[in-house]
């Protein structure tokens, strides 16, 4: 059998989307795509698209549509997304959920899971203060967090609706170790039938 594994975490910031989301990724074989990540890269690398996006993420506003879906859908078009992928911090509106679905559906495919970190406020605000002095990301600033949170609250968590519709999101509870975390969400996946694949 060779199932596919199109996935979606999501969660707010500080509820470790992101460390699970590559935990997870790896057991499945298949890339992470992190849309933060990648713009992070570009800002640090000093690209275009870096200078274009710096001011927008560094004030926690989101960037365009348009440019995030164009930065995916090349992403995902490339041979190791084959098979299946794991997208961290897209979609984050409704918008950006049918711009996705446009995309899949174009090339016959769907998403098979949605996986939904909870994590309570308190706990992601307290994670992501200790990320801001660990890594210094410029835009975990008290304010840039407020603003990130809200956004999250008004934009992304109705996606979520949208998904429970078609029966595809795992609620998995984001608060124990990190492998606790990993371990839950396998096995969520697992009764989806969504599993490792035998090595190649
Ligand atoms: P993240 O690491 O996912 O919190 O993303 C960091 C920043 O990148 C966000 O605050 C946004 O400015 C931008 N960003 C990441 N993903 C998206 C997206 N799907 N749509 C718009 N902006 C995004």
């Amino acid at each position: 059998m060779t199932s596919s594994a199109r996935l979606v975490i999501v969660g707010p910031q500080g509820s470790g989307k992101g460390t699970q989301g590559a935990r997870i990724a790896e057991l499945l074989r298949i890339p992470a795509v992190s849309t933060g990540d990648v713009f992070r890269a570009n800002i640090a690398e000093g690209t275009p698209l870096g200078e274009q996006v710096k001011a927008i993420t560094a004030a926690g506003d989101l960037v365009s549509d348009e440019l995030t879906g164009q930065i995916v859908r090349d992403r995902l078009s490339q041979d190791d997304a084959a098979r299946g992928f794991l997208l961290d911090g897209y979609p984050r509106n409704l918008h950006q959920v049918g711009d996705l679905d446009t995309f899949l559906n174009g090339r016959g495919e769907q998403l098979d899971a949605v996986i939904e970190l909870s994590v309570p406020r308190d706990e992601s605000m307290a994670r992501l203060a200790l990320r801001a002095t660990a890594q210094g990301r410029t835009d975990d600033t008290e304010e840039g967090i407020a603003k990130r949170l809200s956004i999250y609250e008004s934009e992304t968590a109705p996606i979520l609706d949208v998904y429970r519709e078609r029966g595809i999101v795992d609620s998995i509870d984001g608060v124990g170790t990190l492998d606790e975390i990993t371990e839950r969400i396998v096995a969520a996946l697992t009764a989806r039938g969504i599993t490792r694949p035998a090595a190649v």
